[in-house]
């Protein structure tokens, strides 16, 4: 006879554990399975762990500017790469540890390790056993993309998983990909002393983002000594006695000859994540997915089977630690609270931790021009801030854009000093759904990036 539960959590990432605790505590017999490491990609190769190592690497850069602030260090700055890794294993371990420690004490929770697949719409297998349940809700994540590019089975590679054990400098660190995961490695790595080659497929980095944070990120991290290779839209890897060769245009760029191939010790790829459906057992219960694997849901989290929900990641919907937990939020809300939060009410949020960093929130201004939204903008360059100039860190700039008719703020961007942190006033305000003159007549405090958004803000021109 198969083991029956109330509701089973497949997955225990960002969402998960947290819908665990809040059916168990209404009363709920749960079962939730993990196959690898309970709290998922941000908790032990993801968020945590890179920012952890952003931290070591901005450690190494500012020492090295030590005598720009006055401060003498004898001797050349070197990374003991080893002490950087056990570091970032060490505050890993205290939020795996977390989350374990937290599962555990969850009463008529039942933590099962394995590889789950369902089995029809109200079963799960796990390690041979079948399970039976009422309710079912995939927390399953994704992992990152390997492109099938000629060569790739003849090399090795690293993804944002390997690289946590990475306790060495690679003399050459070629990233593919020049978005949001490989800017973060690519100025780390150069920081810790790697020699840093990004290629990117498409004419500029991140390319969601307008055109000018594109070259501003590009700026800052060539001033540091990072190396592009940009438009390389066919890439063809082999194996080389240094590590790896990467031909970088089948047809070479304008930009000459020489950019065509890459040498380097070793090759990471950041393009791109996919859901982890593959092996999941959805077509036993005819669940819908997407063209790309990624989960259907509607704007409450239901798949297209009433008693199964998907959330985070695999859902398509979000791609970070914040949505995965807001979906975590909206499913409980909707299952207990007989409150209809949904995701539609979410407002687009993230960061790209390079330092300085990137905040961002709503539109960007290309999307505002294409929304034909009769808006004004306001500019201020990091150099203004008193805070940036006292730190000696004026890179980057802030722009918010403002609904001209309604003063709602449609979006901002701040890239420079604490830009991931100075982001929040302005989220808060459109949350709030208030008038942009609402944080344009607060006071703020000097001398922080927070206080020139009010200037900014005092400052709009209409969008030509
Ligand atoms: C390098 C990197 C840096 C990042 N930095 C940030 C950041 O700074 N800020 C931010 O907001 N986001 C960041 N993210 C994204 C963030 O990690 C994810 O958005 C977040 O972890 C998603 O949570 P989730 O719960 O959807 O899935 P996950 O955290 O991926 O958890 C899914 C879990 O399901 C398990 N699983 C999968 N299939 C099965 C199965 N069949 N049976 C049992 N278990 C299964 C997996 O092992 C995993 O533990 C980063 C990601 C990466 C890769």
């Amino acid at each position: 006879m198969s083991k029956k539960f109330d509701a089973i959590i497949i997955g225990a990432g960002q969402a998960g554990p947290s819908l665990a605790e809040r059916m168990t505590q209404e009363g709920l017999k749960v079962a939730i399975i993990e196959r690898k490491l309970l709290g998922g990609t941000c908790v032990n190769v993801g968020c945590i762990p890179t920012k952890t190592l952003v931290a070591s690497a901005r450690a190494a850069y500012v020492a090295r500017r030590a005598d720009d602030f006055g401060v003498s260090i004898a001797g050349e700055i070197k990374v003991d790469m080893g002490k950087v890794k056990s570091r970032k294993d060490k505050i890993v371990k205290q939020s795996n540890d977390g989350v374990t420690n937290w599962l555990n004490r969850m009463e008529n929770l039942t933590i099962i390790e394995g590889h789950a697949r369902l089995e029809g719409a109200h079963n799960v297998r796990v390690n041979g056993e079948l399970l039976e349940t009422d309710k079912i809700v995939l927390n399953v994540g994704g992992r990152a993309t390997v492109p099938d590019f000629p060569g790739v089975d003849d090399i090795d590679y690293l993804t944002n998983s390997s690289m946590m054990d990475v306790d060495f400098l690679p003399e050459h660190l070629i990233i593919v990909g020049g978005s949001y995961i490989g800017l973060e490695f690519a100025q780390m790595y150069r920081r810790f002393g790697s020699r840093v080659t990004v290629v990117e497929r498409s004419r500029r980095l991140i390319a969601r983002e307008d055109e000018e944070v594109s070259i501003a990120v590009q700026e800052i991290l060539e001033a540091e000594g990072v190396e592009f290779q940009l438009g390389a839209d066919c890439i063809e890897l082999v194996k080389h006695d240094v590590g790896v060769r990467v031909t970088t245009n089948c047809k070479p760029l304008n930009d000459g000859p020489d950019n065509d191939e890459i040498i380097g010790s070793h090759l990471l790829f950041a393009v791109g994540r996919r859901p982890n459906t593959d092996d999941l057992g959805l077509e036993t219960a005819n669940i819908e997915t997407d063209e790309r694997g990624f989960i259907k849901v509607d704007d409450q989290l239901r798949t297209n089977i009433p008693h199964i929900w998907a959330m985070g990641d695999v859902n398509g919907r979000g791609a970070f630690t914040h949505t995965a937990f807001n979906d975590f939020e909206i499913l409980a809300a909707n299952m207990f609270d007989g409150d209809t939060r949904k995701i539609s009410d979410r407002i687009p949020v993230y960061g790209l931790f390079v330092d300085p960093p990137l905040g961002r929130v709503g539109m960007s201004e290309a999307q505002v021009r294409e929304s034909g939204c009769k808006a004004l903008v306001g500019k201020m360059m990091m150099a203004r801030v008193g805070r940036a100039r006292e730190r000696s860190e004026t890179q980057g700039f802030m722009k918010v854009l403002v609904d001209a008719e309604t003063d709602k703020i449609l979006g901002a961007t701040i890239l420079g000093i604490e830009g991931d942190e100075a982001i929040h006033g302005i989220i808060d305000v459109m949350y709030a759904d208030a008038p942009y003159q609402v944080i344009q007549r607060a006071v703020h405090i000097h001398p922080t990036v927070s206080e020139l958004i009010p200037t900014m803000l005092g400052d709009l021109k209409p969008l030509d």
